[in-house]
């Protein structure tokens, strides 16, 4: 089978799990972990901030940053189709108590026109403005590269009006490969960024959190108070460095493999939602059912990604054969059950 559900679904390579099996290890929760304490160093050094916190999920990191950020009652902003607000089970209202305002945007991509007339004002009736969340890529707009000019334009203004910054950079890897921008760039604008390590980089478990000292003493806390403060991670967080040194300029490859696909397409029962900029192809269908069930005859899966809505991601499991496999399947596609 050739798995496009999504690039959560790698298993560790026989060379990372040398790496996991090599890993020394100690009891992270008294920080004693010398695997997960190189693996922040790395991380808060790579996007230039001053501490780095290993965490077992990208959503825990998310909901973290927001609960470090803010108090109960405070207002974030973030785009309509943000993981943080769709995915992840209604945490900002769980776990800090916090109103979310979604922006609906053309492509996926907000601007501070468009968030401007929605911070709320200072008026005892409305819940205080605190935080602008963004992604980068952007999973639902098709893992589109937010652009860096309107990010730190957003930033600057952010600023002025006394907001902070979170960046979810579940694959800020791919924004980073496809774009040429380095990562401490990227990660400039904000106070606090997540990234992930059970996606493109392969690895089987792990985000990362990254801000000021401050905001990380405050995170552990926090971390230890959602029951993810884990002993021997080391064990994972090998894992996570090994995709660090060795699969982040591959993701080259998922992008090709990617562009393979989207620009192969020619069948008029599917439309490509957004331009492909890295390694998400999202398809509007109308019967989702039947092209996934298609795509599964042909040894291909796809995953539903909400009404009328297929998606496919590239990864490291995928060659450039299993690519043109996965065309051959779209192309056939008739709509009509066999
Ligand atoms: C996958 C993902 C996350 C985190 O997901 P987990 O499954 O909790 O690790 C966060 N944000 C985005 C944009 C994602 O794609």
């Amino acid at each position: 089978m050739i798995d496009l559900r999504s690039d959560t679904v790698t298993t560790p390579s026989p060379a990372m799990l040398d790496a996991m099996v090599g890993a020394s290890i100690g009891d992270d929760v008294f920080g004693d972990d010398p695997t997960v304490n190189l693996l922040q160093q790395r991380v808060a050094d790579l996007l230039g901030k001053e501490a780095a916190l290993y965490v077992p999920s990208g959503t825990m990191s998310n909901q973290i940053a927001l609960r470090c950020h803010t108090s109960p009652g405070d207002q974030i902003i973030c785009e309509d189709g943000a993981h943080i607000y769709r995915y992840e089970g209604g945490a900002p209202a769980v776990l800090s108590g916090i109103t979310v305002t979604c922006i609906k945007t053309p492509g996926g991509t907000m601007t501070w026109e468009l968030i401007a007339p929605s911070i709320n004002p200072d008026n005892i009736h409305c819940s205080p403005p605190r935080l602008i969340c963004i992604e980068n890529t952007h999973n639902r707009a098709g893992g589109r590269v937010i652009s860096q000019d309107i990010i730190e334009d957003i930033a600057a203004n952010a600023r002025k009006a006394g907001l902070s910054m979170h960046l979810d950079g579940a694959r800020l890897w791919n924004s980073h490969v496809a774009s040429g921008i380095p990562f401490k760039s990227l990660a400039d604008p904000f106070d606090s960024v997540s990234v992930c390590f059970s996606k493109g980089l392969g690895a089987p478990v792990g985000s990362v959190l990254s801000g000021s000292r401050k905001f990380i003493d405050k995170a552990i806390r926090v971390r230890k108070m959602l029951g993810g403060g884990m002993r021997q991670s080391g064990l994972l967080a090998a894992a996570c460095i090994y995709g660090l040194d060795n699969n982040i300029d591959r993701l080259a490859i998922d992008h090709e493999n990617a562009q393979t696909i989207a620009s192969g397409v020619d069948n008029p029962l599917l439309e490509i939602t957004h331009p492909v900029e890295t390694n998400i192809i999202v398809f509007a269908v109308s019967d989702t059912a039947g092209l996934i069930e298609h795509l599964e005859k042909c040894g291909v899966k796809a995953v539903l990604f909400g009404t009328g809505l297929v998606r496919m991601v590239t990864n490291l499991t995928v060659s450039s054969d299993d690519a043109k496999t996965a065309l051959t399947a779209l192309n056939s596609y008739t709509g009509e059950n066999s």
